[in-house]
């Protein structure tokens, strides 16, 4: 094939409406087969020998041991026979629209915003990145660009999105803009019938999950073991129940014992960084079948800049800001090992390399989870935890073809996570270094 073909069919789409995108009948049924030399179809469960792995229709239609399992005639076909083959990574707590080294030329302006998430959406689909939540936006970008993924018209990964943060006037997440920064309207939730209308609007905008905070920020004197939690209890229950009757999850920022036990009491399906769950936490994660998403890579980041984070408004001291961050990045490891179950994510966003979330895998073992444990909350763990383990996370026959390939065992070697030798989301081959290569493949003999 010439190596124009492809870049022109791009320049194409480009110019055609979303609907036009939608590929036509005959090329959704053409399967792809990869040819894997290793395969984690269960993560967590050892890797295994060659496999042929065929897809039709953007699912997994085929899944057989070796390498010669018959091939049809028409089918694209990747050689990865010296590559390991494993689910796409989920990331289950990004801010895609959250820009912390803000400047003019990012994200100073709406429409400066909606690119630089764009932007970071792509990297992050070619980091291996085939699922994120986002974990509040307040702009709106982030559901735009949702959409806009889902209709083709930009290349990304499956966004579940949160919408505006919903606190207390004031508090975690809901703080009124600086004039520098892009307006938005506050989520406050201030009584048990606005956290309800607050849900309820974030739902009317777009909402697939709804996040709340109970505790201040790491950074702030609300974030401290011992802090009260920010919200009343008949706020948080508010806020769950009018999710729950919309059948929305909901992910609570939590880093005090008391903000931790309250969220969960309350019925949250995930805590966001939960720095100091206690005995209680753990018994509460266990009964309510709800997850834990540590966040180390945050920690390790805030611990780098302690001078610039430390002080300032309501903040702490630089000596009690590198124990919140020992805590936080000793997080995984700790819930490990009292059981607790494991999602992960890193709080990443534009300002982040696209490569936190096999990072925040790294963070884990540095805490004390086996790696394939960590492996597994990266992929099967955070899928359940977004109650889409039925489709996502695992290669089985039925599920969505979101696949990743590395060159080594990433359950031996979590490097291997850094670099991707293929992305492959909802059937579709990402460009990597050399799109004309990957789009074209090889065809069967
Ligand atoms: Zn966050």
């Amino acid at each position: 094939m010439s190596p124009l073909l492809p870049k022109l069919s791009l320049l194409l789409a480009a110019a055609l409406p979303a609907s036009a995108l939608a590929a036509p009948a005959a090329a959704e049924s053409q399967p792809t087969v990869v040819l894997a030399g290793r395969l984690i179809a269960e993560p967590g469960e050892p890797s295994l020998g060659p496999h042929t792995l065929v897809i039709r229709d953007q699912r997994l239609s085929r899944i057989e041991p070796g390498l010669d399992a018959g091939i049809e005639p028409g089918a694209r076909v990747l050689d990865l026979s010296q590559a390991t083959v494993l689910p796409g990574l989920i990331d289950l707590h990004v801010h895609l629209a959250i820009d912390t080294n803000a400047d003019t030329t990012t994200n100073a302006s709406g429409p400066r915003l909606a690119l630089a998430t764009a932007s970071y959406a792509r990297r992050l689909l070619r980091a291996g990145v085939t699922t994120v939540r986002d974990t509040g936006d307040n702009s709106g970008v982030t559901y735009a660009v949702r959409d806009a993924i889902d209709g083709g018209l930009l290349e990304g990964p499956r966004i579940l999105a949160a919408g505006r943060i919903i606190s207390r006037t004031g508090g975690h997440g809901a703080k009124r803009a600086e004039p520098d920064q892009v307006p938005y309207p506050p989520a406050a939730c201030d009584g048990p019938e606005s956290c309800r209308r607050a849900v309820r609007q974030n739902i009317e905008d777009g909402a697939d999950w709804i996040k709340i905070t109970v505790s201040g920020s790491g950074r702030e004197s609300g974030g401290r073991p011992d802090a009260a939690p920010i919200l009343f209890e008949d706020e948080v229950v508010g806020a769950v129940s009018a999710a729950r009757q919309a059948d929305r999850p909901v992910a609570a920022h939590a880093h005090s014992t008391a903000a931790i036990n309250l969220a969960l009491r309350s019925g949250v399906r995930t805590i966001e960084h939960g720095t100091y769950f206690d005995q209680e936490s753990v018994a509460l994660f266990k009964r309510q079948h709800a997850y834990l998403v540590p966040t180390a890579f945050v920690a390790r980041y805030v611990e780098s800049k302690l001078g610039t984070f430390a002080g300032g408004r309501d903040g702490q001291s630089v000596d009690d800001l590198r124990a919140w961050t020992q805590a936080a990045k000793a997080g995984p490891g700790r819930a490990w090992r009292a059981g607790v179950p494991l999602a992960l994510g890193t709080d990443g966003g534009p300002s982040f390399a696209p490569t936190a979330t096999a990072l925040e895998v790294q963070y884990y073992v540095d805490s004390g989870v086996p790696l394939p444990e960590a492996v597994r909350a990266a992929t099967s763990g955070n899928a359940d935890a977004l109650d889409l383990g039925k489709e996502l996370g695992r290669l089985r026959v039925g599920y969505r073809a979101d696949l990743i390939a590395v060159d080594g065992d990433p359950q031996r070697d979590a490097s291997q996570l850094l670099r991707m030798r293929m992305v492959m989301r909802q059937g579709r081959l990402v460009c990597l270094d050399d799109c004309v290569e990957a789009a074209a493949g090889s065809p069967a003999p």
